[in-house]
């Protein structure tokens, strides 16, 4: 029988928390009575540096519930480094894990589809998005640019499918060799090349509370997504680089002609309209070019992802 942990990133979650941790219980009691894990399987509930009582209630569960096992970071490391320190520590203890947010809007129902086809003997099974309904149509369509832009820059990611997915040991340990700070790990799983399989289910509201992702660290998001998966912007920046000295060579022909031809130039409006026009292409091209640079500097610094600062396992368990 293989051990399973159900490994879930929680930042500021106490609203929906105790819900979630019921629902997944529920889905272990029944996994474990078709047979399908073995009994020391359990939840990982990794703390992401909350500031509301989140924590409390992972000890608090941990003591009372049977399934419950949590990891405190110390500080606000994001989803993706909470993901991480969960699937680090999970990878020595377990057959095979599935990341699953702790709001609930990935339906818990097809967990047991996902690890049928772990015993089929799949690596990784992703959990994609039939439809958004739920979602608004301002999250929806951003998030359908989103992926659009991603794959158009030559990041493969699968399409609707976020971070609700099942890996095996051995998919983690490979992952985990992908050593980057800034990791992005929907467009990093794509590239791991064992078996995979995908599992479709439909998105749901909130169970409670409210999104941890407003606009701006959504756009910061996407925009770390991209640079962290592809060289393509800096490539493009060099194009239109290339285009404007080409249209500037036919300016320059123009003007010539017009010269000859004893044309008046009257220019300072259309002078004034290209130098702030160069001068912002410019200014962003650096821009870029920068952001890159910055990215270099910190992924040399190989600091830390994030810091553990408690682990709450069988060890603890007080009763
Ligand atoms: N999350 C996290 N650290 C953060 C932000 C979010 O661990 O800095 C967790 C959050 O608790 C949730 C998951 O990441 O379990 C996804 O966040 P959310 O549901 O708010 O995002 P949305 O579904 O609205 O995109
Ligand atoms: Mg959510």
């Amino acid at each position: 029988m293989k051990r399973l942990m159900i490994i879930v990133p929680c930042y500021n979650e106490q609203e929906v928390l105790p819900t979630t941790i019921e629902k997944l219980s529920g889905v272990m009691n029944e996994l474990l009575n078709a047979e399908k894990i073995s009994r020391d399987s359990g939840i990982l509930l990794v703390n992401d540096g909350s500031t509301d009582n989140t924590w409390d209630i992972i000890s608090d569960a941990h003591n009372r519930t049977k399934y419950v096992y949590g990891l405190n970071l110390y500080l606000n490391s994001g989803h993706q480094n909470a993901l991480l320190a969960g699937l680090e520590y999970a990878k020595s203890i377990c057959d095979f894990t599935i990341t699953i947010d702790a709001d609930l809007q990935d339906d818990i129902a097809v967990i047991e589809q996902m690890v049928d086809k772990f015993h089929e003997g799949n690596h990784i099974v992703y959990g994609v998005r039939k439809e958004r309904k739920k979602d608004s149509f301002f999250k929806r369509t951003t998030a359908n640019l989103f992926y659009k832009v991603m794959n158009f820059l030559g990041a493969k990611t699968i399409d609707n499918h976020a971070d609700f997915r099942l890996m095996s040991s051995k998919a983690v340990e490979i992952l985990l060799q992908y050593k980057e700070r800034n990791m992005f790990l929907r467009g990093v799983v794509t590239k791991i090349g064992l078996k995979s399989d995908k599992v479709y289910y439909c998105r749901k509201d909130r169970e409670a509370g409210v999104t941890k992702y407003p606009l701006k660290k959504m756009l910061s998001f996407a925009w770390e997504g991209i640079t962290s998966l592809s060289t393509k912007p800096l490539k493009l920046i060099m194009l239109l680089g290339l285009l404007i000295i080409i249209c500037s060579i036919i300016a320059l022909a123009y003007v010539l002609i017009s010269y000859f031809l004893n044309e008046t130039n009257r220019g300072w409006a259309s002078l004034m309209i290209s130098i702030w026009f160069l001068g912002g292409v410019q200014l962003f091209s650096i821009g870029v070019v920068g952001q890159y640079v910055g990215k270099t500097y910190i992924e040399t610094k190989e600091r830390p992802r994030y810091t553990v600062t408690e682990i709450l396992n069988y060890e603890t368990k007080t009763n």
